[in-house]
């Protein structure tokens, strides 16, 4: 059996590459262990994805963003940071900043629920499910990959969307860099009574991080960040237990909280292939770069992964050539390398920095966010990065543009 492009992993990452591909001329399969049913009506994992503008406009360009229901979007409009038992706050707003919101949050089930709706039924598309991959190799002419059923494709192009811990990624002989942070994220949905004003917070308590991103009407994501060591304790409190401690911790801001749904744990670990291609072979989404949560950038660069290749992918053709060849491959490996290493080195550092509670990094930890604030620019650049929208800054710091 022959491909132009098998694609493994039928994850966000995955499917959007999928729908990116679908004017082309190219036959391409779609490779995913889950069941079509799960494809359908992904269950929800408890994460809420925080979508920059651009995100939001390959989106829409896609026509998944319109399959989403008006309920599943929240805006952001107002973003405030803690540090340790202090209530000084970085304040990031979008009046600020003249935009309509920082960025909107939307649940990963209904994004790759959304993605599954545009992907379904495209001509040049074919979709195993229930099938995982068990083998994979290149020669000069050809990738193949070696399928759970028994059977063995072959393809021009093999492209890895399958997961942070890509197993096809190792195979392959791409060597990545991983983070291990020794933290979990422990994540849920909470009602709340009072309204959250479409606010994020991000407070780096001492000892935990504490999120709260703002849902539809008064439901919140949490995100709690502690040491693995305390997370299972945590974990197993009772529903009430969990409710007051974290109503505590938000000193009541929120008013009175309770469970919405179930919790879920995330044990962090960030890594970043050292390269992204091989012999015939691409990794896009987290099999890529896989983000500690703490900048919500993950998706928004699983997006850029995939829109970049295609557009390399769909040049070659145009120019009828080769689109498996070492050429075209290291275009799209260029251009993300570019996005993707600031921020997830500055990202790391972040983290580094606001879940370290000796003395002198405190003294810093203050001090970031009392410059950050006060720094026109500086904050300007961060919204930037934060939103990917192009806000203007100032004419003495033209490079940064
Ligand atoms: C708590 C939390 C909060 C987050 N918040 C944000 C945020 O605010 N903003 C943001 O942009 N990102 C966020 N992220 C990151 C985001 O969730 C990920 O970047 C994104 O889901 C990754 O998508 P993916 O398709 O690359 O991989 P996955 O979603 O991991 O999908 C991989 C797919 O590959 C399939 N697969 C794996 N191995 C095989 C195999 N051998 N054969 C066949 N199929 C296989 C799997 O079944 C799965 O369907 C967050 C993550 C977490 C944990």
């Amino acid at each position: 059996m022959k491909y132009d492009i098998v694609i493994i992993g039928a994850g966000p990452a995955g499917l959007s590459f999928a729908r990116s591909l679908k004017d082309s001329s190219l036959k391409v399969l779609l490779v995913e262990r889950s069941s079509l049913e799960t494809l359908r009506t992904p269950p929800e994992d408890g994460r809420e994805i925080a979508l920059t503008h651009l995100s939001v406009e390959m989106m829409k360009d896609s026509g998944a963003w319109q399959q989403l229901a008006k309920d599943d979007v929240s805006p952001i409009c107002a973003a405030k940071v803690l540090d340790g038992d202090s209530s000084y706050t970085l304040n990031f707003d979008n009046t600020e900043a003249d935009l309509d919101a920082l960025g909107y949050l939307v649940p990963n089930d209904k994004i790759r629920k959304a993605y599954f709706e545009v992907v379904e039924g495209i001509d040049n598309l074919e979709l195993l499910t229930e099938t995982s991959v068990e083998d994979v190799g290149s020669t000069t002419e050809n990738a193949w990959v070696q399928l759970s059923n028994g059977d063995r494709v072959e393809c021009d192009l093999l492209v890895s969307a399958d997961s942070r811990f890509s197993e096809t990624r190792r195979k392959m002989g791409v060597p990545a860099s991983m983070k291990d942070f020794s933290r979990t994220a422990i994540v849920c949905r909470m009602e709340h009574s009072v309204p959250h004003n479409q606010t994020a917070f991000e407070c780096f308590h001492y000892g935990r991080t504490l999120a709260i991103l703002p849902m539809t009407g008064n439901l919140s994501s949490i995100v709690v960040t502690v040491s693995s060591a305390e997370a299972d304790s945590i974990f197993n409190m009772s529903e009430e237990a969990f409710a007051a401690d974290i109503e505590q911790r938000l000193q009541g801001q929120l008013g009175n909280m309770k469970l919405y749904g179930r919790r879920h744990l995330y044990p962090l670990v960030a890594v970043h292939a050292n390269k992204f291609i091989s012999r015939r072979f691409a990794v896009i989404g987290d099999a890529a770069v896989g983000m500690h949560p703490v900048t919500a950038h993950g998706f928004n660069l699983g997006l850029r992964s995939q829109e970049t290749l295609a557009k390399e992918i769909k040049s070659a053709l145009a120019q009828s050539r080769d689109i498996g060849s070492a050429s075209v491959l290291e275009k799209y490996q260029t251009n993300h390398m570019r996005v993707t290493k600031p921020l997830y080195m500055g990202t790391n550092l972040v983290v580094g920095l606001f879940t370290n509670d000796n003395f002198a990094a405190k003294v810093v930890r203050k001090a970031t966010l009392r410059v950050a604030n006060n720094f026109a620019p500086l904050k300007q650049i961060i919204t930037r990065k934060l939103t990917e929208k192009k806000i203007d800054i100032p004419f003495f710091l033209p490079g940064l543009k």
